[in-house]
């Protein structure tokens, strides 16, 4: 889990990791299942365990399950190298936040 700049939510949020997004992945399919069987139960019931995670690892207490998919940091960029906040992608070669333009070439080799 590290702290990242999340360009949707405009804040710095908790990110997961490689290991534990896989671990968020399969808690949130079970949430899928749950709320198959249980349709009236609120989503933070039935994705109890998947906020529960995250809760435990971050402190952070999400409601929202689809907040959470998308705080994996395998799914930006890596930090800009002026400013510190993550580029969108893996392949963007502007930051948005400072217009720093990223050497994609150097970076690769
Ligand atoms: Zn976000
Ligand atoms: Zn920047």
């Amino acid at each position: 889990m590290k702290i990242k700049y999340c360009w949707r939510c405009r804040m710095d949020v908790p990110m997961l990791d490689k290991e534990e997004a896989e671990i968020a992945s399969k808690l949130l399919s079970e949430g899928f299942q749950e709320a198959k069987k249980q349709m009236k139960a609120p989503i933070s019931e039935n994705f109890k365990k998947l906020l529960n995670y995250y809760k435990d690892l971050t402190g952070f207490e999400e409601t929202n399950p689809n907040a959470i998919m998308h705080h994996i940091i395998d799914m930006y960029g890596p930090d800009c190298e002026n400013c510190g906040k993550p580029y969108r992608t893996k392949t963007a070669t502007i930051c948005p936040k400072c217009g720093n333009k990223r050497n994609l070439k150097e970076n690769l080799s």
